[in-house]
């Protein structure tokens, strides 16, 4: 059980004494987060590790997820999609398909604490739960420019909200309520972030038999197409031509997520006549992420559209150079040719992995600039901080607030 005063070698006092500060003035508060899977995807994640931490700090903080069927959450996926901005063929039936599915999750989710968490669509409608408590819409898709269709489907259900979060500025949105921009964080002493002996990289390394007489390319992301496995894939065959290199490509699914087999049988499929390319489908398991990550020369992260990419920030965090697209919150962990390289397409992603292969000094200043960048702005002592600081602001009326 990691406690709040393990994170002073890692912050510093001040910060946890400030923390301890704030969370005094919350004592007597209850809290619910609600989404919809308990693991899988990057709102699992961080919810898996504010949830002990918060509660560690005498806060009352408990965790719910709704449930749905598979044609909910395929629903719920096109929102995702649609959010994205991407174009959906959304029809009157998912609508139903999503108010039924909210339904029953309204009339068994029990939302009498003073805070009510709602993170992401899916358990958006629960909003008509609300009494006089205090109830949050987190937001952690990029919703820059969202389907309008959808958009102002949710907005039905936004605009009863006493507060919205987003990871960024360029996703907020003009609406009535009150906004607050709070990026994600990652957790540095999580079983997927800590330090790791060599033995124990090496035994995940054997676990799943990935020789290391090559470099590795590693991309760790859900089976999704926003996450661009197949243009991943054409990445690396566009740097084997030049620079000969292995391609790990490991992800797992989440129960809010249908669409994961198909796109995992894709990537098989597409990556079946080269033995340097290993496709994982994994269980969840922290460690084994970690371990992976540690063990790459280069950390790919691809996608098309990104909330913010934990991933990014958790190699980073391992002093990885991260070649990314430049997406969603991925520019706010990283400036390029500084603590990591943005790319636009395949040919760009192959030319700034082959420059880190060719020059590995280059690489690994790249991954101490970028792990500098996540300890002063993605840690998640600053994110309980600015989570409690919302908590606050509830109780005080103040027009905009921005952390
Ligand atoms: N992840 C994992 N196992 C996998 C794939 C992903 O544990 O097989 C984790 C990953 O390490 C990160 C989170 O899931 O912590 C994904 O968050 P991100 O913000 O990158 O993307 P999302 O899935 O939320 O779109």
């Amino acid at each position: 059980m990691i406690k709040i005063d393990d994170y002073i070698p890692v912050v510093g006092q001040a910060v946890i004494d400030d923390l301890k500060r704030i969370s005094e003035k919350l004592k007597d508060r209850k809290i619910k987060n609600i989404n919809s899977t308990p693991v899988g995807g990057g709102v699992a994640e961080i919810l898996s590790r504010l949830v002990p931490l918060l509660n560690e700090l005498g806060i009352q903080t408990c965790w719910d997820v709704i449930k749905g069927g598979e044609n909910f959450f395929e629903v719920t996926k096109k929102f995702h999609n649609a959010i994205h901005g991407k174009k959906e063929d959304i029809s009157k039936r998912d609508f139903e398909i999503f108010l039924k599915t909210s339904e029953e999750n309204i009339s068994q989710i029990r939302t009498e604490e003073d805070i009510i968490f709602i993170h992401d669509p899916q358990p958006i409608a629960l909003i008509e739960n609300k009494k006089d408590n205090k109830w949050i819409w987190r937001c952690h898709i990029d919703a820059s420019n969202p389907d309008k269709k959808v958009w102002n489907f949710l907005k039905k259900f936004i605009i009863n909200y006493d507060a919205v979060v987003f990871s960024a500025p360029a996703f907020s949105s003009p609406l009535p309520v009150r906004q607050f921009l709070i990026s994600p964080s990652i957790d540095p002493l999580s079983e997927k972030n800590r330090e790791l002996k060599k033995e124990e990289i090496e035994s995940v390394l054997k676990k799943y038999n990935i020789p290391k007489d090559k470099p590795l390319l590693t991309q760790i992301s859900r089976f999704d197409r926003l996450k661009d496995p197949i243009g991943v894939i054409e990445v690396y065959k566009r740097v084997k031509k030049n620079v000969d290199c292995r391609l790990l490509l490991a992800g797992g699914t989440a129960i809010d997520d249908p669409e994961g087999m198909e796109v995992y049988y894709e990537v098989l499929e597409k990556a079946k006549h080269d033995k340097d390319i290993i496709i994982l489908n994994m269980q969840h398991n922290d460690f084994e992420v970690n371990a992976l990550q540690r063990a790459s020369d280069v950390i790919l992260q691809k996608s098309i559209k990104e909330g913010f990419g934990l991933t990014v920030a958790e190699a980073l965090w391992k002093e990885k150079p991260v070649v990314a697209s430049n997406v969603g919150g991925i520019s706010l962990q990283i400036t390029h040719k500084y603590s990591g390289m943005l790319c636009y397409s395949i040919d760009g992603a192959a030319f700034a992995v082959k420059q880190i292969l060719n020059n590995p000094a280059y690489g690994k200043k790249l991954g101490l600039n970028g792990k500098e960048h996540i300890k002063n702005n993605f840690l998640i002592t600053r994110h309980l901080k600015e989570y409690m600081l919302l908590f606050l602001s509830l109780y005080h009326n103040k027009d905009i607030i921005y952390f």
